[in-house]
């Protein structure tokens, strides 16, 4: 027995709002809201997917867009996001960057503006009541229009420091060219949010190129196929781009045959940056512990490696310094405790960091929730949430907008 990766303090940077969802709350709205799903989102849960071919794919996106139809009220938005951040709690993540499109819910909600302001509300609240901080990240659907890109990104901008703290891209990689949307890109990061696009996931090195001469990432979701191409790799981990790296995703739609093939050690050997993400467990079944849980059984990484996991999803985040400290405060603490199995570290050759501890019986034992994110203000202005300079790649000006954390607690 080795050490519980739920209790491992943690930062998750890819989960999408409507993939988030928890399976029972789904089957839950469709009842209430007379939406019939399909076997694949009840009965034979979790569905058998595949993203490799343009049908799989559009399957795929059908059961999503399905998904998404059960959340119509303020009431669904406010219990998604409060149950997402209690899920992140119970697996020992601190902060949680959570990707919207709005445009899926614009309609229903009040239209593109009252859907955004609804999400922070929510996230706001889910922070306070959870102890979770939560960033809320705006992301274009490639395989719409650029214009439309423009102006989620305007949105985005607008509430940048106050709970927005990313600027995304999603869908079909392999429709939409990434230059389309670099226009997008540029109003994002004048507002000093983080441009995080998906790429490298269902194309190649190409796409991951794209991501990072055309829209200037700041991390990429996914960024996996960045394995298959040295040059790539090396450049993403000198300019310590974080691939948001998401195993069951990746096993679920057919990317990586099995949980073994996906590249995490070429990536990690690289010297990448790379924080764990579930992306839609809705779909494949695993929150964010069993991204840690397949690292350790697939791919043997040791307990060392699994903290400096968790503390790579720290630093690539836009979470505020409190909450960083705090959180990797934690790792340190989950790693000098005992090993309940004693175990030794694992085989392979770990990149340990510089404050890799030896075991310390006597260490103390982490947080149950990991890190609580106290003493921070839930509207962080732009400047309260600066980086150290080492850890991401900031705006010229060095502050990163805040995302949303609970108020300070009494001791
Ligand atoms: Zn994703």
């Amino acid at each position: 027995m080795a050490r519980p990766l739920a209790t491992l303090p943690k930062a998750h940077l890819h989960l999408h709002f409507t993939g988030g969802m928890r399976h029972s709350t789904l089957v839950e709205l469709a009842r209430a809201h007379g939406v019939r799903l399909p076997d694949a989102l009840a009965t034979d849960w979790p569905p058998r997917l595949r993203g490799t071919d343009e049908r799989g794919w559009f399957r795929f996106q059908r059961l999503y867009d399905i998904a998404r139809s059960v959340v119509r009220t303020r009431a669904d938005v406010h219990r998604l996001i409060h149950e997402a951040a209690q899920d992140e709690r119970d697996e020992g993540s601190g902060w949680l960057e959570i990707q919207v499109d709005p445009s899926g819910y614009a309609a229903r909600l009040g239209g593109l503006t009252p859907a955004v302001e609804l999400v922070l509300d929510a996230a706001s609240a889910a922070a306070e009541a959870t102890g979770v901080g939560i960033g809320v990240i705006i992301a274009a659907n490639r395989t719409r229009h650029p214009l439309d890109a423009r102006t989620l990104a305007r949105l985005a901008a607008a509430h940048a420091g106050h709970g927005v703290v990313g600027f995304g891209l999603s869908n079909d990689e392999r429709r939409g060219a990434a230059a389309d949307f670099a226009p997008a890109f540029r109003i994002a990061a004048r507002a000093g949010l983080m441009a995080v696009p998906h790429g490298g996931e269902l194309a190649g090195p190409p796409s991951v190129r794209a991501c990072l001469d055309e829209l200037h990432a700041d991390r990429i979701g996914h960024g996996v196929a960045a394995a298959d191409d040295g040059d790539l790799l090396e450049r993403i981990a000198a300019a310590r781009v974080t691939l948001e790296v998401c195993p069951s995703s990746n096993v679920a739609l057919g990317v990586a045959a099995t949980p073994a093939d996906v590249p995490l050690r070429p990536l990690l050997d690289a010297g990448a940056q790379v924080a764990l993400g579930a992306d839609d467990p809705l779909l494949f079944g695993q929150r964010l512990t069993a991204q840690y849980q397949l690292a350790r059984n697939a791919h043997g990484l040791s307990d060392e490696q699994l903290a400096e996991l968790a503390r790579m999803s720290v630093r690539g985040s836009a979470a505020p310094p409190a909450v960083r400290s705090r959180l990797l405060a934690g790792i340190d603490a989950w790693l000098s405790a005992p090993d309940p199995g004693g175990a030794r570290p694992g085989p392979g050759d770990a990149r340990p960091g510089a404050d890799d501890a030896p075991l310390d019986p006597g260490g103390a034992r982490p947080d149950p929730i990991g890190a609580r994110p106290g003493a921070l203000d839930a509207r962080t202005g732009p400047g309260g949430a600066r980086l150290d300079p080492g850890d991401a790649r900031v705006g010229a000006d060095g502050a990163r907008p805040g995302g949303l954390s609970p108020q300070s607690r009494p001791a």
